[in-house]
C-alpha cells in the first residue's frame, strides 16, 4: 500500500486545493492555498497533508452521515 501524501482542504477535505504563490515585490509572504470547491471557497495559509487512503475516508466522513459537528 502506497503512503502517498496529498494536500487537502482543511475546511471541506477536498483535494482540489492549490497554492498561489504571491510575490509582492521582494516581500516574503506565506503561500496561500485556495480550495477550488465551489461550495467551500477556502483560502488561507493552512492545508492538511494526509495519505490518499485517509483522504477517501475523510471525504466519506464529510459528505456522508456526520456524527460529529465541529
Ligand atoms: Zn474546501
Amino acid at each position: 500500500m502506497s503512503m502517498r501524501k496529498i494536500r487537502v482542504c482543511p475546511k471541506c477535505g477536498s483535494d482540489k486545493i492549490s497554492d498561489a504563490k504571491t510575490s509582492v515585490s521582494g516581500w516574503l509572504v506565506p503561500t496561500t492555498y485556495y480550495c477550488e470547491e465551489k461550495d467551500c471557497g477556502y483560502s488561507g495559509t493552512l492545508y492538511v497533508e494526509i495519505d490518499v487512503d485517509e483522504a477517501e475516508q475523510l471525504k466519506r466522513a464529510m459528505n456522508g452521515d456526520t456524527t460529529e459537528s465541529t
